[in-house]
């Protein structure tokens, strides 16, 4: 068991603070036998206090020093009284010519008697407690928020109890505290805003603040009286002092706030849902401070009162948060269900990433590629984030220590000490992510933190800048904590895109399903249209060919000429036709997909077109040999004879000069026709594919239907390629087309 004799900075956690075997100075305390209320315990002080001998305190009847009045209202409220508690005022009473206020407890099977002089800090005439105190509540009941409550409580207590320091002090998750409010008289210090370490209020401590509303210590260096005997005669066990006013306090924690200049303190337990949530602690640095018994009894009433509105208070800023995420939320899942660009919507528009959840950075990773925004890592150190976080295969995740987890992330700590993160559906590497700064940077610094620190204990520092640094040592690394409320709003969030990504998907798949009937009818069409055209086409024809043998005498020579530009224009319209025809029936046919020796279909398709290519005095060189493919060979010699017939026919060199290659690349096989022809215009690239799109007359380089590169393109597709065209006016072009099927 560690008592005050023993405690230090190693073990003062597990120091029995309740076992103190001593009171403060300032009072006297008792234990006393039912039921005739003699004395078997007292502190070394009392004799004094009553002005008898040392030895002529234990086993006297308290009665022979009170009032017989006093003494039987003192009988009443033991008798009435039988658990446990903290401290009932008695009342006030003269005691061996002194006045004093007099308060009862049970503590473990002991009767507790506390004897207290009447502070010489009376209340001044005329100040009426009860109102002082209802105003403080209705003022405090009107606070906007957290923040404006805290700083009105710690301004309404100093100004009625006179401390030089009153402070609203908050306990983290971490078990760290920081002051987050403060009422401090000119000349000292601020301690606002200074983060201490969880050892600053050891656990003993916070398990006595949980049980006693309020503890006072009027003089900070008093001398701790011991009790004699130690244990309870009665009891055979150390006296248990967890509910005693006058109880001794840690000589840890009367270093601790000598250290700080503080010459007497009182402090309030604020509670939360029947947990410690924070102190209100005052301070008092230009002398000894003995606030009157009224007095703390108001500020006890207020603590109660303080505890209960600072739970709404609190809830109150948990839940505007809330709503907040709760109304973001939304509007970005509706906003994303109509756009789906997540990057657009999250990062571009407001509201975005950043006004959802509080974050310093953020980012977008589609397919491993980072958008940022706000203060963040690098892009390429995000890649590598991301590479982890898929490593880690976890839908959502944060840490507010990443460098812990992430050696990598030690390099940048400043941007991202911690990280939310959400993978969103589908792709890996697709990801949401929320950074926060280390914390020591977020931190709203008070006074002068390098202030030099001199004073020690034990060779160990207690002081409250040097809490300051250590409890920063302890955050290094990292940023705030994420709230629970955050990482459930980011998991929602994912759900919902999840969602939204899912239902894109089913309509892309439905379009797509109405596309390729919507191109079969289309196909169909372009048959049955092409098919009965030509049937009453060729009626025409013929009839117009027949007056042309049959009466073309009877005609004047401009009529004979009309009827054969009618001719004429049949064959034409003739060719369009079977044009129509033929690509229609691509679309339609089935495709017989086996391995072809493409040195050998070029060859073949250069035979059947060799009277063309030598009348137009061409050269055609094949750069053998060309890979082997996988493709529906007469579909294939029909590309290659689209090209080769356009690539002799759009040339006007004296030299015609067309190659033909091959190549696999990328596991792709890609072919090219290229010639030294007329080229074409960028702009037209892509309009040669369109049906019956022409560049030039039939008259120029000869007729064609404008069907050809549209067939070829059709083909290719078919064959889940792809068909280009490199070139320039004047230049000469390249055709390049892939095949998948290898
Ligand atoms: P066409 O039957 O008119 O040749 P295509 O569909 O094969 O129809 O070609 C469409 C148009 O593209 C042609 O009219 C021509 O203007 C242009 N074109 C095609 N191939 C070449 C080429 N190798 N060099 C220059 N222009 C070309």
């Amino acid at each position: 068991m560690i008592t005050a004799r023993e405690v230090d900075l190693s073990n003062c956690d597990r120091e029995q603070i309740q076992f103190a075997a001593a009171t403060l100075s300032h009072g006297f305390l008792l234990v006393l036998k039912e039921p005739e209320l003699t004395v078997v315990q007292a502190g070394e002080n009392a004799a004094g206090f009553l002005g008898v001998p040392p030895d002529a305190v234990l086993g006297q009847p308290v009665a022979s020093w009170l009032p017989p009045a006093f003494h039987a209202s003192l009988e009443r409220q033991i008798a009435r009284n039988h658990a446990d508690g903290p401290p009932l005022h008695v009342g006030d009473t003269e005691i061996a010519g002194g006045l004093f206020d007099v308060f009862v407890h049970r503590s473990a099977g002991s009767l507790i008697l506390e004897m207290e002089p009447r502070s010489r800090y009376s209340p001044e005439d005329g100040f009426n407690m009860y109102s002082t105190v209802q105003a403080t509540i209705a003022r405090l009941q009107q606070a906007q928020d957290l923040q404006q409550f805290l700083d009105l409580a710690v301004t309404q207590i100093r100004e009625f109890t006179g401390f030089d320091r009153v402070m609203a002090y908050k306990f983290l998750e971490d078990g760290s505290g920081a002051v987050r409010a403060e009422s401090v008289a000119d000349n000292y210090t601020p301690f606002l805003g200074l983060h201490f370490p969880p050892s600053d209020v050891p656990l003993p401590a916070r398990r006595l603040f949980k049980m006693t509303w309020l503890r006072h210590q009027p003089d900070i260096s008093y001398k701790p009286v011991p009790i004699a005997p130690e244990n309870d005669p009665l009891t055979g066990k150390p006296l248990n002092l967890s509910y005693a006013l006058l109880r001794s306090v840690s000589v840890m924690y009367s270093q601790y706030l000598k250290n700080m200049g503080t010459r007497a303190v009182m402090v309030m337990t604020l509670l939360k849902n029947g947990e410690l949530w924070g102190l209100i602690s005052c301070h008092h640095h230009s002398g000894p401070r003995h606030v009157p018994f009224e007095t703390r009894a108001a500020c006890e009433f207020l603590a109660h009162m303080v505890s209960l509105l600072l739970a709404a208070k609190d809830d109150h800023e948990d839940s505007e948060y809330r709503a907040k995420l709760q109304a973001t939320y939304a509007e970005m899942v509706s906003v994303l269900a109509l756009s789906g660009d997540f990057v657009n919507v999250l990062v571009d528009r407001r509201p975005g990433l950043l006004d959802f959840i509080d974050a310093a950075g953020g980012a977008v990773v589609i397919q491993g590629v980072p958008t940022l925004m706000g203060e963040t890592p690098d892009a390429e150190q995000i890649q590598r984030l991301v590479e982890w976080l898929t490593s880690k295969n976890e839908d959502v995740f944060s840490t507010d220590n990443l460098s812990q987890l992430f050696p990598d992330a030690a390099i940048y700590t400043a941007t991202g000490s911690g990280v939310l993160a959400i993978r969103i559906a589908s792709s890996e590497a697709d990801y949401l992510l929320w950074f926060r700064p280390e914390f020591e940077r977020t931190v709203n610094w008070a006074g002068d933190p390098n202030k030099p620190v001199d004073v020690s204990f034990n060779g160990q520092n207690l002081m409250p800048r040097n809490s300051f640094a250590i409890w920063k040592e302890m955050v290094r690394h990292r940023s705030q904590p994420w709230k629970a409320v955050e990482i459930s709003f980011a998991r929602e969030f994912r759900a919902a895109l999840r969602e939204i990504t899912a239902r894109r998907a089913d309509q892309l798949r439905v379009l797509y399903k109405n596309l390729q009937r919507t191109n079969v009818e289309l196909d169909a069409f372009a048959y049955i249209a092409s098919h009965d055209l030509k049937e009453p086409l060729r009626g025409i024809h013929n009839y117009a060919q027949f007056l042309l043998e049959d009466v073309a005498n009877l005609l004047p020579e401009d009529g004979v000429e009309k009827l054969r530009t009618v001719v004429r224009l049949t064959r034409r319209m003739d060719d369009l036709l079977d044009s129509l025809l033929h690509y229609s029936r691509l679309g339609r046919q089935g495709m017989t997909v086996v391995s072809c020796d493409s040195n050998k279909l070029v060859a073949d398709v250069l035979d059947t077109l060799a009277p063309r290519i030598s009348e137009a005095g061409a050269e055609v060189r094949v750069l053998v040999p060309l890979p082997p493919v996988l493709a529906d060979a007469d579909r294939l010699a029909e590309v290659f004879m689209n090209l080769i017939v356009n690539a002799v026919k759009y040339n006007d060199k004296p030299h015609k000069l067309v190659e033909i290659g091959g190549s696999v690349e990328n596991e792709e096989t890609v072919f090219f026709v290229r010639d030294n022809g007329i080229g074409i215009a960028p702009e037209h690239h892509e309009t040669i594919f369109a049906i019956f799109r022409r560049l030039h007359s039939p008259e120029r380089f000869g007729g064609g239907t404008g069907a050809g590169l549209t067939i070829a393109r059709k083909i290719v597709e078919r064959h889940q390629g792809r068909i280009w065209v490199e070139s320039a006016v004047g230049a000469g072009s390249t055709f390049r087309f892939t095949l998948e099927m290898t």
